[in-house]
């Protein structure tokens, strides 16, 4: 006989408005992560708020059976501009889903205090002193990558090229 399911983990994202789209329920946190992760990558076509995954427990009235895992709101990317910037609110963690880009924000795992920022695909990484001062990072990177005419549809080595020059003018 199968094991008996006892939790069931839930994505959802809820749209500009409040209408909450639903992801399914699945029976593992991992699956439910997977599901909203390849969701959200689309998020700029859609206007979405904020996205959630919660836990339910099975045959439990009422909201004690509900743990909230993360709560994340959605934000304009610093760097590619694109409604993909996704931030957790309850351990503070930002990442851009968008496609070719995946800029991110980060509080240091080895220093607290410490806010990390980057973006992998000019490997640009940046340690600063707050979440403000990383934001600011991103954009400044933003604003070069823009300036520099280089979109998302551009090719990792063009980008490459891109960082070589990016480095002799900082
Ligand atoms: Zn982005």
């Amino acid at each position: 006989m199968a094991e008996q399911i006892q939790r069931v983990y839930v994505p959802s994202a809820i749209e500009d408005g409040g209408n909450t789209l639903s992801l399914g329920c699945f029976s593992s946190e991992a699956t439910a992560w997977n599901v909203l992760r390849s969701f959200l990558k689309k998020s700029d076509q859609m206007l979405l708020v904020s996205a959630s995954v919660v836990v339910w427990d099975i045959d439990v009235i009422g909201s004690h059976g509900l743990t909230v895992l993360a709560s994340l709101e959605c934000k304009d990317c610093p760097v590619c501009s694109r409604q993909t910037f996704w931030v957790d609110l309850e351990n503070f963690s930002a990442l851009c889903h968008g496609d070719a880009c995946a800029a991110w924000v980060e509080e240091s795992t080895h220093e607290p205090g410490v806010i990390d920022c980057g973006w992998p695909a000019l490997r640009f990484l940046k340690q600063t002193k707050s979440i403000e001062e990383a934001f600011k990072e991103l954009f400044a990177l933003g604003d070069q990558i823009k300036a520099a005419g280089i979109t998302d549809t551009v090719s990792i080595q063009a980008s490459e090229a891109m960082l070589d020059e990016f480095e002799n003018l900082t």
